[in-house]
């Protein structure tokens, strides 16, 4: 985690958000925000203490009581506005993402657009709360199913993507009813201001959506306060599997996805170049600071030398600088210790491509790197990177492959190139992950599917976003209902029973 830190008083101060307004944190502890192309600190934001969570908590507890019985068209002319000001302002949070977070401009909007497709579907708010009706289950009874929101629910989010992911949570908690407290990543907290902001003009009232700030304290705090009935997490395993287990046992419902290792496969018939230009996108995009990067090759057969020499004549020509600049195509990495974390995995295998060489002087810059001969057992195999750092492996046959990517602990993503669709098929039905591409190297879901892994990748049953967004943000209830007919009422001490 990042340390508290002293720092000057010039620097922009980022509070938390509570009913409505910001609020200044109560502890004076505070972190570090950087602008990681400039290697340059350029704000500190608040760390919460329990008081401050408890005080967003009991905001958001208080709003829920009236939000909730705010009707559907109401609830989804708010929605319409809040997509019509974010698409509206897209290029303004875009900048603030690339000014924290080191992503090029380009990357940012693409993060705030795919976060945008999540709110365009939550404005189907009416119908996707639809239920079902029976009429005449019994003579004279109606039966119906109703989902109703849970109350205060909480978002805890990592630093890669600071706009976009906190979507996938509040868009379909808040559309649902329920009233909401983010906990952003510390280390790029500014757009989640920038959000509050945006609902409140848009007509959110006041308590809907809160932010407070903070570090393992305030994550903690979240997790045991009583008030808080279900949390999402998105960030690394350890800690998704540390969420989980403590949300749950103290009676939360929980859903936390965790880190990834993502394979694509690639078999001797595919398209090299499709392939190769698949490969360097996917894997050195936005840093390679993506859950569904690609992170691992597997080169089948015969495909590898020629893959490797396609991806290699590629990297020298990825423009690594800093992400205002419209030229650049890949920006730094988000820390210092995180760069350099990241620097070390290039003693393993047979370094292709070292990206040590050629970065930028200032700033937290890795360029692309490229190793072959990477094998489970090697740390750079083993470990989720999290940076511009491709590995190949080589194995002979499809079932190797495919035993790699099921032998994983993580379960994100992964991808298959071919020219087959037989083995495309087979592939689809073996993959032991929940996303699957097909010739398409970062297959996260459109909005009105859910995204979520396997194993090692999410701790909880349901998915995030998409449909099994609304179910994880309801709580299902039954009605069985007779309106007085005197002609049928009798006492009857039976099981009910259907007639
Ligand atoms: P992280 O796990 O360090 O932090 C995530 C959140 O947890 C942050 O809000 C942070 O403040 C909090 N946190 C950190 N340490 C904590 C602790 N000890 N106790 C309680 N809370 C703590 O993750 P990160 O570095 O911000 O993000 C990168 C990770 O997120 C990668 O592993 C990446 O794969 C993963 N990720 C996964 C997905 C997905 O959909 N599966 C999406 C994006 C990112």
């Amino acid at each position: 985690m990042t340390e508290t830190i002293e720092a000057p008083a010039a620097l922009r101060q980022i509070n938390h958000w509570i009913g409505g307004r910001p609020v200044a944190g109560q502890s004076g502890r505070k972190g570090p925000v950087f602008n990681p192309a400039a290697g340059r600190q350029t704000a500190e934001v608040d760390f919460a203490t329990p008081e401050d969570v408890d005080r967003a908590v009991q905001a958001a507890r208080a709003a829920f009581a009236t939000w909730r019985e705010v009707s559907l068209a109401k609830r989804a002319e708010i929605f319409f506005r809040i997509r019509e000001l974010v698409h509206e302002r897209r290029e303004e949070v875009a900048r603030i993402l690339t000014s924290e977070h080191g992503k090029v401009l380009s990357d940012a909007l693409g993060e705030v657009t795919r976060g945008l497709e999540v709110i365009e579907f939550c404005c189907g708010l009416p119908t996707l709360l639809k239920s079902e009706y029976s009429e005449q289950a019994s003579t004279g009874i109606d039966v119906y199913s109703i989902r109703q929101p849970l109350g205060v629910v909480a978002g805890i989010t990592p630093f890669n993507f600071p706009a976009m992911v906190p979507m996938w949570m509040w868009a379909p908690a808040i559309a649902c009813g329920n009233t909401f407290v983010l906990k952003p990543s510390e280390k790029d907290p500014s757009a989640s201001n920038w959000t509050a902001e945006l609902l409140k003009e848009a007509g959110l009232p006041d308590g809907v959506f809160n932010v407070v700030h903070g570090d393992k304290i305030a994550v903690d705090a979240v997790l045991e306060h009583p008030d808080v009935a279900a949390v999402s997490f998105v960030g690394s395993t350890p800690i998704a599997r540390y969420v989980y287990e403590t949300a749950t046992k103290n009676g939360k419902r929980c859903q936390a996805l965790g880190g990834a290792k993502n394979h694509m496969i690639v078999l001797p018939d595919a398209d090299i170049d499709m392939a190769a230009d698949a490969a360097v996108s996917a894997a050195y995009g936005s840093a390679g600071e993506r859950c569904m990067a690609v992170s691992m090759l597997v080169a089948v057969g015969s495909v590898a030398d020629p893959l490797i020499e396609a991806i290699k004549e590629r990297i020298p020509k990825v423009k690594v600088g800093d992400g205002m600049d419209p030229a650049s195509e890949m920006g730094p990495l988000i820390t210092r210790e995180h760069r350099d974390k990241v620097a070390s995995y290039l003693e393993d295998g047979d370094v292709v491509v070292d990206g040590r060489e050629n970065c930028p002087d200032e700033g937290f810059f890795l360029a692309p790197s490229l190793i072959d001969n990477l094998e489970p057992g090697m740390r750079a195999y083993d470990d989720e990177i999290f940076g511009p750092v491709l590995g190949v492996t080589r194995v002979d046959t499809y079932d190797e492959a495919v035993r790699l990517v099921n032998d994983s602990p993580w379960g994100n993503g992964t991808a298959i190139f071919t020219r087959d669709g037989g083995v495309a098929r087979r592939f689809q039905f073996e993959a032991g992950a929940g996303m699957v591409g097909v010739n398409v190297p970062i297959p996260v879901p459109v909005a009105y599917y859910s995204f979520g892994g396997w194993k090692g990748s999410l701790f909880g049953d349901r998915h995030i976003y998409g449909p099994e967004g609304i179910d994880f943000y309801t709580r299902g209830k039954v009605v069985t209902s007779r309106w007085p007919d005197p002609a049928t009422s009798k006492v009857d001490l039976g099981f009910p029973q259907t007639r």
